[in-house]
């Protein structure tokens, strides 16, 4: 039996970008950069007023006092889209709404709050600093800089810096392409009727949703009879069709667990079983070069190993540098006390107590076929085995699931 994450290192070490593909900007939220980007033009692209006001030279306003106002001859207006015109004369000011251009020569914004206006002049009680209200060319970003790495997943912020700098087409990794296999006589399609001892096919379900929110494209199997050679068959239309073969079920010690024997025989099997629960039958390995993850049947294992394994290496193949959750210490809410003999990942609800303190609560008793357990986790509360009770109160690291 290995680690955790001995089990993701040998899962992920073999695992390498796949290739890139353009798409349409707004088609590229959520996807994952192919490559570094840099900037081909200065944001702002020239210098520009952040209010609406009156551009004028700082220089003029020195001498500007309470006692000792100074009037400026308003000599015109430039409006956000149109060009600034000429240069700003001495003595003068040109009134300037938000986002417009800086007439050449002005080398400072004062707000229309500021002033008073009387008839062609404004009227200035204060000096005004040089560079006030001015929002600089270049000073978000230089044309030439890189402006988002390779690796980097696409959120509305960072479309938004694209659509600024002009790009419409985004390179970013293509979606891997996920089969999933579920196993067993009992399962039928959700919404059939279910004769005596059948149950709905909800990890095929599961796992499709889970692979869509990792980034992947999920391809459903038809579910899988606990046969050898429909388990080869499936396997092998699968490996020759995904990136990724994920199948669930049939990989424990019963004598219809037939998966790790036929990867076996069909593929190389890399290990089976990690130090962990829910989760432990895990079986790991390649169908020729197709990576193939045999996830557990019971639907909470399924899905909590498809976490901590598959998700990765779904977002590995993308080149998604940032994978990791997000990992915090929490008290429990509440004493806890199913003690394992392995890593205990213990599904917790996330909340403020009274005082706004954030505590985890454990969502009810973790056996892995109850499917509420997990639907109502916010986090994987991680415990070390060999553990007595844990005390209300006590300090655990949680990894959550989402970011
Ligand atoms: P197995 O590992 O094949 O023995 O399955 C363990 C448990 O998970 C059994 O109770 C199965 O009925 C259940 N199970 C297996 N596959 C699925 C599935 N696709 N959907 C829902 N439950 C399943
Ligand atoms: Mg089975």
């Amino acid at each position: 039996m290995i680690s955790v994450e001995e089990a993701q290192a040998r899962i992920l070490c073999n695992s390498s970008r796949l290739s890139e593909e353009q798409v349409y900007l707004l088609d590229a939220t959520g996807r994952v950069l192919a490559r570094d980007l840099r900037a081909s033009i200065d944001l702002p692209p020239f210098d520009n007023s952040s209010m609406d006001g009156y551009a004028i030279h700082a220089g003029d306003s020195l001498d500007a006092h309470e006692a000792h106002p100074i009037a400026l001859t308003v000599d015109g207006l430039v409006q956000a889209g149109h060009p600034a015109m000429n240069p700003l004369p001495a003595r003068s000011a040109r009134k300037i709404m938000t986002g417009a251009p800086l007439p050449p020569e002005a080398d400072a914004v004062v707000a229309i709050e500021e002033v008073e206006r009387r008839e062609s002049c404004i009227v200035l009680h204060h000096p005004v600093k040089r560079g006030s209200l001015i929002r600089q060319r270049g000073q978000d970003t230089r044309q030439g800089a890189t402006l988002l790495a390779a690796g980097t997943v696409l959120n509305s912020a960072r479309i938004g810096l694209l659509a600024s700098q002009g790009v419409i087409l985004v390179p970013v990794t293509r979606k891997p392409r996920v089969a999933i296999l579920a196993t067993g006589d009992e399962l039928v399609e959700p919404g059939q009727t279910l004769l005596p001892g059948q149950i709905p096919n909800s990890n095929s379900y599961a796992l499709s949703a889970a692979v869509m929110e990792s980034g992947g494209i999920a391809l459903r199997y038809p579910a899988v009879a606990d046969r050898r050679e429909a388990v080869a068959e499936a396997l092998h239309q699968a490996a020759s069709e995904a990136d990724i073969v994920l199948s669930s079920g049939g990989v424990s010690v019963g004598d219809y667990d037939l998966v790790k024997s036929v990867l076996q025989t069909m593929g190389q099997l890399d290990f089976w079983r990690v130090d962990m629960k829910p989760g432990k039958p895990l079986a790991s390995g390649f169908l020729g070069k197709t990576p193939f993850l045999g996830l557990p049947g019971n639907p909470v294992s399924a899905l909590v190993t498809f976490e901590l394994f598959a998700r990765p290496l779904i977002r590995s193949l993308l080149g998604d540098t940032d994978w990791p959750r997000p990992v915090i210490s929490l008290p429990l809410a509440q004493e806890f006390s199913e003690i394992s003999d392995r890593r205990h990942y213990v599904r917790v609800a996330i909340r403020a107590d009274a005082n706004g303190a954030l505590m985890a609560w454990p969502t009810g008793p973790q056996d892995s076929h109850l499917q509420t357990s997990w639907t109502n986790a916010q986090g994987l509360m991680i415990i070390p085995p060999h553990q007595g009770r844990l005390p209300q109160g006590s300090i655990w690291p949680v990894m959550l699931l989402k970011a």
